[in-house]
């Protein structure tokens, strides 16, 4: 942990895909650094042009003007290997990120008229080692030393304090952005938080309501004024988007509306009017969207919608009165809504830094999303750490080698609740280099850390020779929240066709261990043959298990095992009872 002087400024940063936002906590009050204009968030948009890089409000001009060089919701790409090219150079998410978070950083020093090198990020709850450690990155390239990630719900939950109100507490946090939806279900007991689960929808946001009022627009302007409107010249497109935005902004105060006509058509002096319960009327769609995943996420908990103590909302888009009601009458819970939206994460990444330095008393603890396992000899995963597990945490196991004079093993981390590796999602891993031994004699422990930025360390260690070699697993691409919900899905779904998988394979596994013991009496003319061997019928019983093993055949398999172990048993009696080591972890 870094040394964290008592004066040391340190910042909490929201770095969200549309708007950043950034926060300080002086004499103990978390505060929002605002800039000259006095705007307290800051979109996340960068224009790249030669040498000039153009951050915030002002590269958010350059987007209506569909420049080449704009470049925005990067944050979607973090973690990935996409590289974007701008202005003939070529960037990673992460390269772009750090540009937004030296702005930031910029930005508070002028300010608060002090260095600053100091800070906490947020991150969505759902993303994994990958995306955090791009993010992360991207602060090592802005010159900040990253001291924590925490999940922006949880973030969300500390900056309204509900841990001051001590005993246990329920939380759901509903967060609906620009163009994704996220909700998690927090547990707080005496101070310390732990995510029960997350679910989103990550094409859901303020921008489809824009859209359902842009379709109105176009519509009642075909209606009233029989005009249509071109919606393939960007221009007007463009116009109309933003326009639609703004009314949908107005509707949030008040209950009605006149939209000019002329800023998208010739017509002057033109109105439509628009009132809040058409609003209403034709986005009502959307917002029963939003409680898909909501009931997903309680489900997923454990939780019901009664034991949920309170709601607390992130977002712009939960600034909409609707969104109030809706979650007023679902759950009746307190609905916390006194903090902007806008600035409740970076508030509360803020406190998580003034915790760090000692300056308040609170405790974070996260959960891994889903379990993270090792893919052993026969193709099934094995779970290391489970699902909802608190981190930071380290489980070590000990695996041993599958046959003779093995030279490695391969480590492969996977992500996900199938019994089948191949099922899951691959997140990296490497090869472990062993000296040649008979089977099972080489013994190595593998240990998976997860820190408490959520970011993957595997590392393994020869028991014999103390070697070691580690990773820090690094995902290619990220899982969003409704991928994690769709993988939790998938595994109850497939649950006994997948068990089915398993025990098939463990036939395979026992019929593949026979086999080879036969075929190693049936090549070797060193070997002391047994009395009862019978070469043979060894080779006809070696052809036809070859043949169904090669072709997955699990229906010959089953019909046929017990014939072919009694063959083997019989003509290899010692030889099976001295113990052929069968599979491959240990304990
Ligand atoms: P975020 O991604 O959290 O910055 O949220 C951006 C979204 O919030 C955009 O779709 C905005 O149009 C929307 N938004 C911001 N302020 C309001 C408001 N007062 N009423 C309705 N939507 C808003």
């Amino acid at each position: 942990m870094a040394n964290i002087n008592k004066d040391e400024i340190i910042l909490g940063i929201d770095l969200g895909t549309t708007n950043s936002c950034v926060a300080v906590v002086i004499d103990k009050e978390p505060q929002i650094i605002v800039n000259e204009q006095g705007k307290r968030t800051i979109p996340s948009i960068v224009v790249i042009e030669g040498d000039d890089i153009i951050v915030g409000d002002e590269a958010k001009e350059y987007l209506l003007q569909d420049n080449k060089n704009v470049i925005y919701s990067v944050k979607r790409l973090m973690g990935s290997n996409e590289k974007l090219k701008i202005d003939g150079k070529e960037f990673s998410p992460e390269e772009i990120s750090a540009k937004i978070l030296s702005y930031i950083k910029n930005r508070a020093e002028l300010a608060l008229n002090k260095k600053i090198n100091k800070v906490v990020i947020t991150v969505p709850a759902y993303f994994d080692d990958g995306q955090r450690q791009a993010t992360k990155n991207a602060g090592r390239i802005a010159g900040l030393e990253v001291l924590r990630i925490i999940n922006e719900p949880t973030a969300a939950a500390l900056a309204y304090g509900t841990e001051k109100e001590g005993g246990e507490l329920n939380i759901l946090v509903y967060d609906l952005g620009g163009g994704t939806f996220d909700v998690t279900v927090l547990h707080m007991k005496e101070g310390i938080y732990t995510v029960l689960s997350t679910s989103g929808d990550n094409n859901l946001g303020g921008d489809d309501w824009d859209n359902a009022i842009a379709t109105w627009i176009i519509e009642e302007i075909k209606k009233v004024y029989r005009t249509t409107i071109n919606m393939e010249d960007k221009n007007v497109s463009n116009k109309i988007k933003s326009y639609s935005e703004f009314v949908k902004i107005q509707l949030s105060a008040l209950d009605e509306l006149d939209l000019d006509v002329s800023v998208f058509t010739n017509i002057q002096g033109g109105t439509i009017h628009i009132t809040k319960a058409q609003f209403l009327e034709m986005t009502k769609v959307l917002m029963e969207r939003t409680m898909a995943p909501v009931k997903d996420a309680i489900t997923e908990s454990g939780l019901t919608n009664e034991k949920i103590d309170k709601v607390v909302l992130v977002g712009g888009s939960t600034k909409m009165p609707m969104v109030r009601e809706y979650l007023q009458t679902t759950f009746g819970a307190q609905l916390d809504s006194d903090v902007n939206p806008d600035e409740v994460v970076a508030l509360g990444a803020a406190i998580q830094g003034a915790i760090l330095k000692g300056e308040i008393d609170a405790e974070l603890k996260d959960v891994i999303p889903l379990s993270l396992g090792m893919e052993t000899y026969d193709g099934t995963i094995f779970s290391i750490i489970k699902r909802n597990t608190n981190i930071p945490v380290t489980i070590a196991d000990i695996f041993a080698t599958t046959y003779d004079n093995q030279t490695a093993i391969d480590i492969k981390v996977f992500q996900g609740e199938r019994p089948m590796a191949i099922d899951n999602k691959l997140l990296g891993g490497f090869e472990f280099v062993v000296d040649p031994a008979p089977k099972g004699e080489t013994e190595v422990e593998v240990s998976y850390h997860v820190d408490m930025d959520g970011i993957l360390n595997v590392s393994s260690k020869n028991l014999k020779t103390g070697v070691v070699k580690s990773a820090v697993i690094k995902d290619t691409s990220g899982l969003d929240s409704s991928e994690i919900n769709k993988m939790i899905k998938d595994a109850e779904k497939f649950k006994s066709s997948d068990l089915q998988k398993v025990k098939d394979n463990q036939l395979i596994q026992i019929i593949w261990d026979y086999l080879n013991i036969l075929i190693a009496y049936v090549q070797d003319n060193e070997k002391d043959i047994p009395p009862f061997f019978n070469k043979q019928k060894s080779i006809e019983w070696i052809e036809k298990v070859s043949v169904w093993i090669e072709s997955n055949d699990v229906e010959q398999i089953k019909a046929n095992i017990f014939a072919f172990q009694l063959h083997v048993n019989t003509s290899l009696h010692d030889e099976i009872r001295k113990g052929a080591k069968i599979g491959f972890k240990m304990s």
